[in-house]
Parts: C-alpha cells; structure tokens; sequence
C-alpha cells in the first residue's frame, strides 16, 4: 500500500481491467460491451478509465452529456460514444465530435433531424431510446409509427440502435417486473424491425441485468458500476475489486475533556476523556453532512474510528480515543477490503451517489 500525505482517491487499474473481463466472461462472445463512464467514470477520471477500457477492447462508451464526450474525444477515444441525454442545445457539437445521441422524445427527434439537415449529414447514428417501466426517459409504443414516418422520410439519420433501461434490475423481487420489461422492449424491437428497412442492433441490460438476466443481453450490454467494483449484491461484489480507495491523513491530534464539545453546533459533546482526529476531508469533497455524528466509521491503522460531529465542509473529524496513531497517519475512507457500499449504507444511500460524489478537488493517482 503506498503512503499519503494528503486526500488521494487511489484509482487501481489493474483491479479495472479485472473487472471488465469479469463482466466479460458473464457474456457469450459476440455480445458487444459498452462501457458507461458518465460523471468521470462513475466519480473517477473518465479519461484515463475510458483510454484503459478502450486498450482492453471495449466496444463502445456512453456519457450523459455532450460535454463528457468531447472531453473523451480530447483524451483520444476513437471507439462509438452514445450520449444518454443530449441537450438539444448541444446537438451542433455533438454532430462535430461525431458523439452518438440518445434520441427519446418526438421533439428531440425532430431537433435532432433539423440540426442533422443543418450539417448536410447521410445516415447520422442515432439510437432510439425506449420507455418499458422507468418512466424516466424514452418514446412509448405508441411512438412507434411517428418514428418511422419521419426516419423513412429521411436520409440525414439511421437508427443504430434500439435500447430501454431496467427499472430494478438488481431486485429479485421485482423478477415479474422487470421480466415484463423484457418483453416489452422485445416486442417494440420487433415491430420496429418489421417497419425499418434495416435492422437494428439491441441493448438493455446494465451491470445487475447482465448479472440476473443473462438471457437478454442482445447485441450489446451497458454496464457502469460493476467497471467500478460493485455489483449491488454482495455475491457479485465477492467477484469484483473496487477500483477507487479514498485515503486521507491525520491532520492534527486533540484531548478532549469531559464535558467538552468538537466541531460546528457543538454537536458532539464528550461524556469523557477523549481524543479526536482531524482530516483534511468535507462535505466539498464527497463526504456529506449524511455522514457525521456518529453513523459512519473510517479506519485508522486497521481500526474503526467513528466520524463524530458534523461534517465541516473541508474537516471531519473522528474519535481516534482507543487507537494508537499519530499526525500524519493514513486513513482509509472506503476501496480496497472497505466496501464503499457499507460506507454508503450507513447513511441510507447507494455506492452510486457516494462515489460520483467524490469532487474534483480530491487529487486523483493511479496505480498501473
Ligand atoms: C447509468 C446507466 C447505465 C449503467 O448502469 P449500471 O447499473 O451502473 O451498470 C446503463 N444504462 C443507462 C441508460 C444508464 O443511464
């Protein structure tokens, strides 16, 4: 383990690739693998993730927002990059970076057409994005013959690809649920092949549906957090190896007396002789207010030390009062052997939201 003199987020490289090809190997070969590294790679460096990715034979990425993919074509990614939801706004410097929208709604489709005639573009790659239960973004079935009627009309864009998103696809018990999604999506792409002249390719499953359901992998998979290490349960977590460990160090050392208070409010009051431990940590790096008074732990030398006060916006500090440790000792946040979803849990959320999280002022370094 290398030594840090200040907050790192430890991005393992090596624990990156074992992943993918974890992933992989749940996958026949001709299944085609996109890598989402939205929110910098999932709170990482969407760069440097995406160029490893890439070097390994990932087929394509995906991104939120134009500007993700620009700065992945800055960085040197040639593979396909689809934007999940492009701003209309944006659709002129999609087209000249040659990203791949998400085209989900009518009007974003007869936007998109217009900024497509605009650059006097043959065929431009879209992929159409269908709602079967999220309800969050997507055309509906009933979409299905505007669609075709303006893709007919047109030679500017080609359909790709024809995608849905699962609902609760880590959730065994919403298996009716999500096996409905599957046969909705199955009929759209049905009907949709029969009223193309060509047809599409198909995708649908993110990391917990390549996990639970196999079955419908189609041409192509969409996976983001198991990339990263973790695959919402704890079975498939077993298999993967986080990628980031947020490490931070002893700033300063205090004795607390009876009686005594620590931090902002005077929320934490000592019922003893304590000592406390500052870290050069806030909530402007990642680790919220969710986080303090007691309900979540970092580790000190092996051992737990719970977060205690609120959390300030550059400072937690923690009760270091039966470990024996110095200024300047590391401390481990979450990553490696700590699981950010147990880090997560602790305040009711998902690794998801504390890994995007983690702000760009924490410096990144990374392990070969
Ligand atoms: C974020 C996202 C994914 C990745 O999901 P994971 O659970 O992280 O694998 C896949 N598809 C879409 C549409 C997404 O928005």
């Amino acid at each position: 383990m290398s030594e840090v003199k200040e907050t790192v987020l430890e991005i393992d490289f090596k624990a990156l690739e074992h992943n993918y090809l974890y992933l992989r190997s749940k996958l026949l070969p001709k299944t085609k693998f996109l890598a989402v590294v939205k929110a910098f790679a999932y709170g990482s460096d969407a760069e440097k993730v995406a160029l490893k990715l890439q070097s390994l034979g990932a087929d394509y990425f995906a991104v939120a927002y134009v500007k993700e993919g620009i700065a992945l074509r800055d960085a040197g990614i040639t593979r396909p990059i689809l934007v999940l939801h492009p701003q209309a706004v944006s659709f002129d410097t999609l087209i000249e970076r040659c990203l791949e929208p998400s085209i989900y709604s009518r009007k974003i489709l007869e936007a998109f057409l217009e900024t497509a005639a605009k650059h006097e573009q043959k065929e431009y790659p879209v992929h159409l994005k269908f709602n079967t239960g999220l309800n969050r973004l997507g055309f509906g079935e009933n979409d299905i013959d505007f669609i075709i009627g303006k893709l007919k009309g047109t030679d500017y864009l080609k359909a790709l690809s024809i995608f849905s998103h699962l609902a609760a696809s880590e959730d065994l018990n919403e298996k009716e649920f999500t096996k409905k999604q599957i046969d909705t999506f199955q009929k759209i792409a049905s009907e949709i092949d029969k009223k193309l002249d060509h047809i599409p390719f198909k995708h649908l499953l993110n990391t917990s549906g390549i996990v639970n359901y196999p079955g419908a992998q189609h041409h192509m998979v969409r996976s983001g957090i198991g990339l990263y290490g973790y695959g919402n349960e704890a079975k498939i977590d077993a298999q993967l190896r986080p990628v980031v460990t947020l490490k931070t160090i002893i700033s300063q050392i205090h004795k607390i007396k009876p009686g005594e208070t620590v931090g902002y409010n005077r929320a934490y009051a000592s019922d003893g002789y304590k000592i406390s431990a500052t870290l050069p940590l806030g909530h402007a790096d990642g680790i919220g207010r969710q986080y303090g008074n007691g309900k979540t732990y970092v580790y000190v030398n092996g051992k737990k030390a719970p977060i205690i006060g609120n959390v300030c916006m550059d400072m937690i500090m923690i009760d270091v009062t039966n470990i024996n440790c110095n200024e300047g000792d590391e401390v481990i946040v979450f990553g490696k052997g700590l699981s950010a979803n147990d880090f997560a849990q602790t305040a009711d959320t998902i690794s998801y939201e504390l890994l995007t999280g983690i702000s760009q002022r924490v410096k990144r370094s990374f392990i070969e």
